[in-house]
């Protein structure tokens, strides 16, 4: 599948992370696993987090697929460091109110690098790739809120 003609320095920060992906490891001790595919384009991942006191203190994963896919799970999983539960929940929906195209979104700064992927908002069949990450996320934030009260 071919690869939305980006900027070139956003390009260059994406491939960046495609070939040196942070955080690319099984995770020891970790509080939960989510895998998640996106079988239109091949993409796959396995979130692993650990947390402790509403706290993320470590986020892995372990994955394959395309540039975009890879590298927004690669910027993603360095954001979680350190990261409260609510606070990665409200980067997830800030990242999917982007790819969605909304305009605030795009300008918020705690997205960091992931600002990059704006333009993939513009390739509806790319979307998926980019969110795939963050749809894993959402998905352990919930399974740990309902391990936690269970
Ligand atoms: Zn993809």
């Amino acid at each position: 599948m071919e690869t939305p003609p980006l900027n070139s320095l956003y390009q260059q920060l994406i491939l960046e992370h495609y070939r040196n992906p942070r955080n690319k490891a099984e995770l020891e001790e970790k509080s939960v696993e989510i895998h998640m595919a996106n079988p239109v384009c091949g993409d796959e991942v396995r979130l692993q987090l650990r947390i402790t006191d509403d706290q993320i203190e470590e986020a892995k994963f372990v994955g394959q697929g395309c540039s975009i896919s890879q590298a927004a799970i690669s910027m993603m999983t360095t954001l979680l460091h350190g990261c409260s539960l609510a606070d990665a929940k409200i980067l997830a929906e800030c990242f999917t109110k982007m790819m969605q195209g909304d305009p605030d979104a795009a300008k918020d700064k705690r997205l960091k690098d992931l600002r990059v992927l704006q333009g993939v908002s513009k390739f509806p069949v790319r979307i998926k790739c980019a969110l795939i990450g963050f749809d894993a996320l959402q998905e352990a934030l919930k399974t740990h809120a309902r391990e936690e009260t269970s």
